[in-house]
């Protein structure tokens, strides 16, 4: 097998069980938005568990935006090693909405504990993107 193919065929880190290339790497690289709140969540959980840092500052709701954003996240990128996603539940999110909200369960390590961050995401499509606003968050180690 080709290099290539092998980055084909790579699992995406969201656990959609479709290849990288074709669910959220063209997403989180700019080639294409994100078509529901669902696959803007996704790309997120990506773009956390490969660093993306300027994705996940650029995809946040510009109000909740914060100086400090990059710093923060470049220490939680370093540090934070996310294992695994799980989709709950969602409410509208889809092609034809404005907002939407999804629940979901994210599985991380860090040096010294593991344990699992569950969120209920609101999002919100502002000129055809869809942005993250905020979440209601609970961590369980
Ligand atoms: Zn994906």
């Amino acid at each position: 097998m080709s290099q290539d193919m092998e980055v084909i065929n790579k699992a995406c880190p969201c656990g959609s069980g479709k290849p990288f290339t074709y669910c959220c790497e063209p997403i989180v690289q700019g080639q294409k938005s994100a078509p529901t709140a669902e696959a803007l969540m996704r790309s997120r959980y990506t773009a956390f568990a490969l660093g993306a840092i300027d994705y996940l500052i650029d995809t946040t709701a510009p109000e909740n935006r914060r100086d400090d954003d990059a710093e923060l996240l470049a220490d939680q990128v370093k540090y934070t090693n996310w294992t695994g996603l799980k989709i709950l539940s969602k409410d509208q999110g889809g092609r034809s909405d404005e907002s939407g909200m999804v629940e979901f369960e994210a599985d991380f390590e860090t040096e010294d504990q593991s344990g699992t961050l569950y969120e209920k995401s609101n999002f919100r499509r502002d000129q055809g993107s869809w942005l993250y606003v905020d979440g209601e968050v609970e961590v369980r180690t």
